[in-house]
């Protein structure tokens, strides 16, 4: 099933957290430094007027190597990795059997399951053979959309995407939502250009795809055939998909139907067979996100040979599950996805790749085990206060805009005042009785894991909007804003040192996580979380001239951002990144207003390390950003991430902030402060 929380967005791209846990209570309880800032790790050769990143993170740039099984190196990274240690502890005493929680026995097989090697190898692909059989049995194109049906079931994205999510228009309602999807790219423009190095990508994905089936008894002939045969399949869907641009317009994923209103636009597809395939009879109004990708799917299933989509099935179903299979499988996946796609040099060892399976599959239940060992009130109660102070320093903030008229700002504090925030963990666990997980089959578990979270997903339907669901685990180092929710989420794992520490200097604390908290409240006011109301509706609450003043200086982000050139001839994509720069931009202005508001009530020392509050708030913030990434991974995030490369989430916001160059005294040719109309404003 596709990832609920459609329009979601986040501190970080998913794409790079994908392993994400989080940090540990030895780290909140070790670090005896007041700070969270670190000026040991800055290089104070650096100017900080025209190098602020290199000044405030030059020597952590230089210390810290990216390790082999990493595609990227970040302070949110060093926080995941310190968190794996504490994860794997508790998975180990989980696994040995003493704790008769449910969460913990749960987590205990899953872990036992995973890191049994032996089992795993002998197993082979043994796995996926009665969905195999299943999908060699198919006769005809009604028991094809069945299978695509039974293959949805089981967390296998064939050809669409399935999932059930607020109905954006009424978001008091759920509805089924039909997506575009089936790439085993990470993009339709992977399938589309032409240049050289996404050439060389196609070919080898071409090699994957032929290594794979060869592993399913194909002889090498047949192997690159249906090899052939899928990539020419993909591209087909490719060509009709949306780009990742046309994807941040929200009005151009949603178009509400029913099932006579599908079938009229995708008439050679048994439609009904899918939904009662899936579990639902009455499928109700629902939203076709992307029409014409479901008029080109339907035309393909029309005249694409039965052979082909079987072919296109079991490609699906082996890369799906690929990770959690014999070695020579596990190799083959990383070598394309992590060593060609992401310049990854080394798989990670078994028990992390075995924490972040259970992460994704049962999230919650270690998250249980996880948080009463290592998030305690007082962090929450740290960070609910600076939620509170960033809140009024927002709404202070748009009181003073002279662009937005008095109509548009009431309807800003209405939505302001109705953003929900959650931290920390769930105040009400997810209920896993019923899912088996034992110490079997590795792959059987991930299996009916993914078979559970399905139906759970599929049982909103119908039922009253869940609002202590959460879209992230408490492990996790992210945050996000969800619009139809109108809520921003901060998981246990992002609230840990060097990102978060509940005695730390504010004027750290504020630059650091606090701007993340700026960023996710300004995600609901961006160029697409703006157009969502306080309810969380697709709804303009806009005046046209307000509407029009915004875009205005949107636009003028998005320059800002295209003039960027982080490798070969690649720039970062204005368009793309714009929601993302608008909130790294507006978070870091309202954060140092809240700081500065904060020190009038509760005043600290002036200086520490020789830094003023201002200029710690500006390196701290710098610091979080602190990262290093393999030029492959830069591309892939070129091409695909919303957020710019970490740097330029730096440097940018401060060349539109006369703040910073008071703070540093940046004056003339050493300032950096775009002057005249490239100054960006907007929050
Ligand atoms: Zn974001």
């Amino acid at each position: 099933m596709s990832t609920p929380q459609f329009f979601k967005r986040s501190i970080l791209a998913t794409l790079v957290s994908l392993a994400c846990l989080s940090s540990t209570a030895q780290a909140q309880t070790a670090s005896s430094n007041q700070l969270v800032l670190e000026s040991a790790t800055m290089d104070l050769k650096a100017d900080p007027c025209t190098q602020f990143f290199e000044y405030a993170n030059g020597l952590w740039l230089k210390n810290n190597p990216i390790p082999a099984d990493r595609s990227r190196y970040s302070a949110y990274d060093e926080v995941t990795e310190r968190n794996m240690i504490a994860l794997k502890k508790i998975a180990e005493t989980a696994a040995a059997g003493h704790d008769q929680h449910r969460a913990a026995q749960l987590v205990g097989a899953f872990y036992a399951s995973g890191m049994n090697e032996a089992q795993i190898e002998k197993e082979g692909v043994r796995p996926l053979d009665a969905t195999l059989a299943k999908i060699n049995a198919i006769g005809d194109k009604q028991q094809l959309i069945s299978m695509i049906a039974v293959l949805h079931k089981q967390g296998i994205n064939p050809l669409f995407g399935f999932t059930i999510d607020q109905d954006a228009k009424n978001a008091n309602r759920y509805i089924p939502q039909l997506m575009q999807g089936g790439l085993g790219l990470p993009d339709r423009d992977y399938y589309l250009k032409t240049d050289t190095k996404t050439k060389e990508i196609r070919a080898k994905y071409l090699s994957y795809m032929t290594q794979m089936f060869s592993f399913l008894g194909d002889t090498s002939d047949v192997a690159a055939k249906n090899a052939a045969d899928v990539l020419a399949l993909e591209t087909r869907l490719a060509k009709v998909s949306l780009t990742k641009v046309e994807l941040r317009d929200p009005q151009a994923s949603y178009h509400l139907s029913d099932l006579a209103g599908l079938q009229k636009l995708t008439k050679s597809t048994p439609w009904a067979t899918y939904f009662s395939g899936v579990g639902l009879t009455q499928p109700g109004q629902f939203n076709i996100a992307h029409p014409k990708f479901f008029a080109e799917a339907d035309r393909l299933l029309d005249r694409v040979p039965l052979d082909q989509w079987k072919t296109y099935l079991r490609w699906e179903l082996l890369n799906t599950r690929a990770s959690a299979l014999s070695s020579a499988l596990v190799n083959a996946h990383f070598d394309f996805y992590g060593k060609t796609l992401a310049g990854t040099k080394e798989l990670q060892p078994r028990w992390k790749r075995v924490l972040a399976s259970i992460d994704a599959h049962t999230g919650e239940a270690m998250g249980e085990l996880y948080v009463a060992q290592f998030f305690g009130p007082e962090a929450k109660a740290g960070v609910q206060e600076m939620v509170t102070n960033i809140k009024a320093a927002m709404r202070d903030s748009i009181g003073k805009l002279e662009w937005m008229s008095d109509v548009t700002k009431q309807q800003s504090y209405k939505k302001l005042d109705t953003v929900m925030v959650k931290i920390g963990y769930p105040d009400v666990w997810r209920d896993y009785s019923g899912l088996q997980i034992d110490k079997g089959s590795y792959a059987d578990n991930i299996a009916r894991a993914s078979e559970f979270e399905f139906k759970r997903v599929l049982a909103k339907l119908g039922k009253p909007i869940d609002r202590n669901e959460w879209g992230m685990t408490p492990q996790t180092v992210n945050a996000y804003y969800n619009p139809t929710m109108n809520e921003m989420v901060f998981p246990a794992g992002i609230l840990q040192p060097p990102l978060y520490h509940v005695n730390a200097d504010p004027a750290a604390n504020y630059g650091n996580t606090g701007a993340t908290i700026g960023h996710e409240l300004t995600h609901g006011f961006d160029d697409e979380g703006r157009q969502f109301d306080a309810q969380g509706n697709l709804k303009s609450w806009w005046t046209p001239q307000d509407e029009k003043k915004f875009l205005l200086r949107a636009k003028a982000i998005e320059r800002q951002f295209d003039e960027f050139n982080p490798i070969d001839q690649l720039h970062i994509n204005g368009k793309l990144t714009a929601g993302e720069n608008i909130a790294d931009l507006g978070g870091l202005k309202i954060a140092l207003q809240a700081l500065r508001q904060s020190l009038k009530a509760k005043p600290q020392a002036a200086e520490i390390d020789g830094l003023t509050p201002d200029q710690r708030f500006f390196v701290a913030n710098a610091q979080s950003f602190r990262s290093l990434i393999r030029d492959e991974m830069l591309r892939m995030k070129l091409a695909t991430d919303p957020h710019a490369p970490d740097k330029y989430r730096v440097i940018a916001p401060l060349a539109n902030m006369p703040e910073f160059a008071e703070a540093f005294q940046c004056k003339g040719d050493r300032s950096p402060l775009r002057q005249g109309a490239k100054r960006v404003n907007i929050w």
